[in-house]
């Protein structure tokens, strides 16, 4: 049911947090795995830890933002290896703090800040889905599976304005997109995390306050560290779910309950 083996795997924002956990499991499970990411030191450090243990891992800088380098990085790994089975489209950024406090009300947002996350945490997810499916629709099979967040499944007041409403956008990009591919056997899936002990946000999650909210929120009463991704990525992107598209699955520790 989990059998990766060989599978061609393209991740993007590798280095660090939740997807070196999807590139890890997926390279753990046998899978060919491409690790992008824009921080070339994280990411050439990421990518030999996981080629020291002897697993199958390749690496390439891409700035997401950049849709033209993005979609070159995604045609290369379909092209050196014949095929592409697996995107996770994973790099996203924080937008600051949340109305909750005065620094991340609707007045104190900048436009500029605003079309930055549009660009990264939606225009980049839009085109790392249609690079993708280009390849698998010839192949008639893939697995495209989006990092969301419950910010974007209900309001949240610990993050910023254009993060929440990026993340509800690309849950509902997945739903389209997930019909426009299923006649193609390829599955459009969305991860909804709820807090996880990463590096967004310039580490904020390490501020033992803001942790501290942010567990309030968690009916399990703690954040979730890296690993407990890998169970449900390794589920979207494995036979295991062949039956499944158009989803948005929180990994919350109850929150959105
Ligand atoms: P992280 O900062 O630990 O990792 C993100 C990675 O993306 C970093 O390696 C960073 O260098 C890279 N990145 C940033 N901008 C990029 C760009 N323009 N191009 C390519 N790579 C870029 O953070 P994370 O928490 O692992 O974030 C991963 C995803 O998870 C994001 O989409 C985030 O919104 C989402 N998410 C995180 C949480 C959480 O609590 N940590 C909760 C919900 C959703």
């Amino acid at each position: 049911l989990f059998d990766v083996k060989d599978q061609v795997v393209f991740v993007t924002g590798a280095a660090s947090g939740l997807g070196f956990g999807m590139a890890e499991v997926m390279a753990d499970n046998g899978a060919r795995v491409t690790m992008t990411d824009i921080d070339a030191d994280g990411l050439a450090k990421a990518a030999a830890t996981l080629r020291d243990r002897g697993l199958a891992v390749e690496e390439a800088v891409v700035d997401v933002a950049d849709l033209d380098t993005l979609t070159a990085a995604i045609d290369d790994t379909a092209a050196r290896h014949g095929r592409l089975d697996v995107a996770f489209a994973n790099a996203g950024i924080s937008a600051g703090p949340g109305y909750g406090t005065e620094k991340g009300q609707m007045n104190a947002v900048s436009l500029d800040d605003w079309n930055r996350v549009v660009h990264i945490n939606l225009t980049s997810i839009f085109q790392t889905i249609r690079a993708a499916a280009a390849h698998m629709k010839k192949q008639k099979s893939g697995r495209i599976v989006i990092t969301s967040s419950i910010a974007g499944v209900g309001s949240e007041h610990m993050v910023g304005y254009a993060y929440a409403a990026t993340k509800a956008a690309v849950n509902n990009l997945v739903r389209q997109a997930s019909q426009e591919l299923a006649a193609y056997n390829v599955m459009v899936n969305s991860i909804a995390p709820g807090p996880f002990r990463t590096n967004i946000g310039n580490g904020r999650l390490n501020d033992p306050e803001v942790a501290r909210q942010f567990t309030e929120i968690v009916p399990l009463g703690r954040l979730a560290e890296v690993d407990e991704i890998k169970g449900l990525a390794l589920l979207l992107a494995s036979p295991a779910s062949s039956f499944i598209t158009g989803t948005v699955i929180p990994i919350d520790g109850g929150a959105t309950a």
